[in-house]
């Protein structure tokens, strides 16, 4: 068995969790999106990254980031070197793609401010 803590709401239970041949044991929970949470962590845990990017604009040297959906928590750091290589040289909002297909992972980085728009830089 394995100790978990559930991030999908703000409650944070902690579990144990594990296969008993295919049957997937879960205490802990306090809903069954417990029991979802923890089958994929054992077997395809993936996260939302979020993170910043530098600019060329003196006036706002960073822009708030995140990946437009989850990615395997295995490739986060690849995905973050990915986005440490990021140098935005033109205006961009909310929303907006930063980084596609980020590692061929099929997400986006997006941007998540509109500093830059409103510096007007
Ligand atoms: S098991 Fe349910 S109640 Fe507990 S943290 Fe997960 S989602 Fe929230």
């Amino acid at each position: 068995m394995k100790e978990l803590l559930c991030i999908t709401c703000p409650n944070g239970c902690h579990l144990e969790a594990g296969f008993e041949g295919d049957e997937l044991i879960v205490t802990g929970n306090q809903c069954k999106r417990g029991i979802d949470f923890a089958r994929a962590e054992l077997t395809n845990p993936t996260r939302t990254l979020c993170s910043t990017v530098k600019t060329v604009f003196p006036k706002t040297p960073v822009v708030s980031v995140r990946t437009a959906g989850e990615i395997p928590k295995g490739k986060i750091f690849d995905v973050m070197h990915a986005i440490n290589g990021v140098t935005l040289s033109k205006s961009i909002g909310i929303g907006e793609v930063v980084v596609p297909n980020v590692c061929g992972l099929g997400v986006d980085i997006i941007a998540t401010s509109n500093i830059l728009k409103e510096n007007q830089v």
